[in-house]
Order: structure tokens, then C-alpha cells, then sequence
């Protein structure tokens, strides 16, 4: 992606409903590309097994995460499936700033917050092939207890439904090499070069 004519950054949003592979997707977009960023989330989820502090997301308590919001330092946060997550300011800014762009992995009540700050950033809504795809991969991914899966998956199509509104780029991840390449062009094509 290349610069903006003041040499900023820019932001690209990745949404898409829980456990279509937004995460792996993300990690192998920003391979691709030599000045693309992940922004890292704090959230109060509990930390899975496979996950590293400071690497896929920073683990914070509820109280750490509301000092954040009351000392302006989240650009935005929402509460999803019952935990809170947010994207911190400082990092982003910085990034942009620094003529560095930046994907953001957030759910799409926090990017209807960020495109308002960020007007021109990147809008990508990763789909599953099917419903039944969705679910399989739930309960591949065994992080969490079925009731909570279930939450998720029920989330899963009223998210889809607002999508259609607010995401430029719609990608089907059927199959992730085709789903990364796709992503890929967007992001060149919404002005750069990988
Ligand atoms: P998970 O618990 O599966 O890692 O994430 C659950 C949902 O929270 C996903 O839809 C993910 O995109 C969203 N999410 C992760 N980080 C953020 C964030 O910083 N802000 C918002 N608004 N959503 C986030």
C-alpha cells in the first residue's frame, strides 16, 4: 500500500462473523506486505490456552479496560458475546502518523466507530461459504464452552446483515490462499503495492 500525499497511513478494518478465520487471514495479509501492521487489541476475554499476552490480544480486567475508556485511550470498544474489547488509540495513531498502515480486526460496531476518525480506511467483511461451514469450525476451534459457541454463531447473522451496509469488500473464505490473495488485492488496489 502506498502513502497518502501526506505521507500517512492507512487504516484497513477487518470484519466478519466469530470463527471464519479472520485471524489467520490477518496474520498472513500482513506477510504479504512490507509496511502493514496488526493493531493488537486489549479485551477482558479470558485468555485461551493457545494465545499469547501481547500477541493476539493484551488480557486486561474489567477494571484496567474501564480506565482505558475513561482516559480516552481506546478509539473505539464494544462489548462482544459478553467481553469487552478495544482497539487502542496510541498505537494506531502513531502507526498512521508514521506513514505505517494498519489492519484492525474489530467487530462491526466498532468499526461504525472508527470510520467516522478514519473515512477512508479499507473495509473488508470476511464471509463463510455456508452457515454449516461456520458451525464446523466452531466446534473445530473447542475454545469454548457450547453455550458460549452458541452465542457466537447466533451473532453470526445479524453482524452478516450490517455488513452489507457498512463493508465495501465482501471475501468468501472458502478456501484461505484464495481468501488471503483477494484480501491482498483490495489492499493494493485501495492504493499501494505490497
Ligand atoms: P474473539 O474472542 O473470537 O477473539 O473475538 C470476538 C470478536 O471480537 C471478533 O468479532 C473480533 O473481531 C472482535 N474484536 C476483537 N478485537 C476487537 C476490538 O479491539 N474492538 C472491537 N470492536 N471488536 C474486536
Amino acid at each position: 500500500m502506498s502513502e497518502t500525499e501526506n505521507s500517512k497511513g492507512k487504516v484497513v478494518i477487518m470484519s466478519g462473523p466469530s470463527g471464519v478465520g479472520k485471524s489467520t487471514i490477518c496474520k498472513e495479509v500482513v506477510k504479504r506486505f512490507d509496511n502493514l501492521y496488526l493493531s493488537i487489541s486489549v479485551t477482558t476475554r479470558p485468555k485461551s490456552k493457545a494465545e499469547v499476552d501481547g500477541q493476539d490480544y493484551w488480557f486486561i480486567s474489567e477494571q484496567e479496560f474501564q480506565e482505558r475508556i475513561d482516559k480516552n485511550l481506546l478509539l473505539e470498544h464494544a462489548e462482544v458475546f459478553g467481553h469487552l474489547y478495544g482497539t487502542p488509540r496510541d498505537k494506531v495513531e502513531e502507526a498512521i502518523e508514521a506513514g505505517k498502515n494498519i489492519i484492525l480486526e474489530i467487530d462491526v460496531q466498532g468499526a461504525k466507530q472508527t470510520l467516522p476518525i478514519f473515512p477512508d480506511a479499507v473495509m473488508i467483511f470476511v464471509l463463510p461459504p455456508t452457515e454449516k461451514d461456520l458451525v464446523k469450525r466452531m466446534d473445530n476451534r473447542g475454545r469454548e464452552a457450547a453455550d458460549a459457541a452458541e452465542k457466537r454463531l447466533s451473532g453470526a447473522s445479524g453482524e452478516i446483515a450490517a455488513a452489507w451496509q457498512y463493508y465495501k469488500h465482501m471475501i468468501i473464505n472458502e478456501d484461505l490462499q484464495q481468501a488471503v490473495d483477494e484480501c491482498v488485492q483490495i489492499i493494493e488496489d485501495s492504493g499501494g503495492e505490497s
